[in-house]
């Protein structure tokens, strides 16, 4: 990126954009290299500018959601990194009677989808408990197909506003939407602008207890006390999950520099201060080894690895 890219952007974003900013400050994992720069986008007329600008000027950039699924390397990320705030972060309900008896309820790629969890709680909607805890927004738990307790985005996801890569922003039907395990297929560089939400109304005691037992239930399961991206290696088809696999390899515990197989959840890796991206991706190398030499299955990553 030259001074006069620079230039355009502080003109344009002024305080909103951020140069050589350390991902390590908007990944839950703590980890991350620098991006050339990093712009928080408030209205769809900022992003449609700024994807026209970046397209004229071939600049590559990475759409950041709350970085809950994401290992940045140390090198950081060239060219921009994009963020979307404010005007993204609203949730409605559709005014109009859903089909189905329920609500349609509509929330912003920027809302964090444990609140979308929350206001449906509170209006006595039910289908989005399983996201509880989920620390992810609307559009990277959209991208990611985010899901738990066998619940996932496209079991309640009845349209999504995207803007292509040409600056068009188009409404997709759920018929249209390509979701699978723990992803979404989407035309290259698109843009989830916002959600819209099929959900049942149910009795809210019972809703509410059942919110209790899920969280209580994670709480359990999984580590908190130390930063990490959740689950690092997608479950492999068959009965059995990738942390059952590496705990039975007996790797609970293994380091690498700051970064430790969670001696609570086999299938976190968490950060344990000062990891570096190369040490969790050294533990990854070894897991995935040690797992395919024991047991014949190969693992794939579930974090997406960036930079
Ligand atoms: C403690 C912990 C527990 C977790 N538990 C679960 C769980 O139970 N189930 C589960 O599925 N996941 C879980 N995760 C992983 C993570 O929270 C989810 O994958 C979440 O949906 C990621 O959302 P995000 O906003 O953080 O996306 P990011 O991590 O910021 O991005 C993930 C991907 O989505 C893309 N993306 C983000 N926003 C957009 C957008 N608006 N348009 C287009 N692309 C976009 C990014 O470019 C990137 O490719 C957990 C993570 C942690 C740290």
């Amino acid at each position: 990126m030259n001074k006069s890219d620079k230039k355009w952007l502080t003109a344009h974003f002024g305080s909103q954009v951020l140069f050589d900013e350390p991902m390590s400050r908007h990944t839950t994992f703590g980890i991350g290299g620098p991006a050339d720069a990093m712009i928080t986008v408030k209205t769809d007329r900022e992003i449609t500018g700024l994807i026209t600008w970046a397209n004229d000027g071939g600049h590559a950039l990475m759409i950041l959601g709350a970085g809950s699924n994401l290992l940045v390397r140390d090198g950081g990320i060239r060219g921009l990194v994009l963020k979307l705030a404010n005007g993204f972060e609203s949730i409605e309900q559709c005014p109009q009677a859903s089909p189905s008896g329920g609500a349609d309820v509509k929330a912003g790629a920027g809302v964090l989808v444990w609140q979308l969890g929350r206001y449906a709680l509170e209006h006595g909607l039910a289908g989005l408990n399983f996201a509880l805890g989920i620390p992810g927004t609307v559009g990277g738990a959209l991208r990611m197909n985010a899901g738990a307790w066998g619940a996932c985005m496209a079991d309640i996801t009845s349209s999504m506003s995207l803007l292509n890569r040409n600056g068009v922003i188009v409404t997709i039907g759920k018929e249209q939407l390509l979701f699978s395990y723990r992803g979404l297929e989407l035309e290259e560089g698109s843009i989830i602008l916002r959600g819209e939400f099929q959900l049942r109304r149910a009795d809210r005691k019972a809703l509410r207890r059942d919110a209790l037992q899920i969280q209580k239930k994670r709480k359990s399961l999984q580590p908190f006390s130390l930063p990490s991206a959740g689950s690092i290696f997608r479950n492999p088809p068959g009965e059995v999950s990738a942390g059952e696999l590496i705990d039975k390899a007996g790797l609970k515990g293994l380091c690498k520099g700051g970064a430790e197989v969670s001696t609570k959840h086999a299938n976190f890796i968490v950060n344990k201060g000062h990891a570096k991206a190369s040490d969790v991706l050294a533990l990854m190398g070894q897991i995935r080894e040690t797992v395919f030499d024991q047991f014949g299955v190969r693992l794939e990553p579930e974090v997406i690895i960036v930079g």
